[in-house]
């Protein structure tokens, strides 16, 4: 069960296509698990079209998932070539053989597999493979943690938005589930850890990178990020 939904700022500017791309993708993922959000983003698609009908009465208003998809594919034939793929609407996780479901958005930047990603393993639990998205303003990435894994705790220095594709985890504030939108701000700190029963991937958009809090880590840190740009350099 969906427990955290985007707010209602996102839900606007996202049916007004009004939202950065990389935060679009998060809240179009969250929509195809979501009815009752995607219930309000078509009120409010329809309320904006019914005022734009008003003001021109000839134009003819684009639905706002549409409009993202242009913008993705956009962004991907601007950067890299476009691999078409005919995907199914479920991808098998070699991993854990079972099924991963991929939002549309996310399966158009991964080329139709999480397979084909390029991961850098962070630590025993966690690999995290960079997503080429049009959108210099955050940095966005599928996360996998092992099931039963703990991350690193880390604090965030700008906002983070989390999807849940798969599984579930928790940290000190709660449960999040499949579908689940999670939105952290400046300044907090946690500890996510994945449940027993099966690998928990996320999509994650971060405007800043985290500070991880163990000195350990801290000393990992300069190396992690020389690693993960010179892999976003590469896969841009
Ligand atoms: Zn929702």
């Amino acid at each position: 069960m969906i427990s955290y939904h985007p707010d209602s700022r996102y839900l606007t500017d996202f049916a007004t296509a009004n939202l950065p791309l990389a935060e679009a993708v998060c809240v179009s993922a969250h929509l195809e698990f979501c009815g009752k959000c995607r219930a309000h983003v078509q009120q409010l698609t329809d309320v904006g079209g019914h005022m734009f009908a008003r003001l021109q009465p000839e134009a003819v208003s684009e639905d706002s998932f549409a409009a993202l998809m242009a913008r993705v594919s956009a962004g991907a034939q601007e950067q890299a070539p476009v691999v078409t793929v005919q995907t199914p609407r479920e991808e098998l996780d070699e991993t854990t053989q079972s099924h991963v479901f991929l939002p549309r958005a996310v399966r158009r930047l991964v080329s139709g597999s999480l397979d084909k990603l390029r991961w850098v393993q962070l630590g025993k639990a966690l690999r995290v493979a960079p997503l080429q998205v049009s959108d210099e303003s955050r940095d966005t990435a599928i996360y996998d943690i092992r099931a039963g894994g703990r991350m690193p705790e880390h604090e965030h220095r700008g906002e983070e938005i989390t999807v849940l594709l798969q599984g579930s985890f928790s940290d000190a504030d709660g449960s999040y589930s499949r579908g689940d939108f999670v939105v952290r701000h400046a300044g907090e700190s946690h500890q996510p850890t994945a449940t027993m029963d099966k690998d928990c991937i996320c999509l994650v958009c971060l405007e800043r990178p985290v500070r991880p809090r163990g000195l350990l880590y801290r000393l990992l840190e300069p190396l992690v990020n020389y690693r993960l740009q010179r892999l976003n350099r590469s896969v841009a």
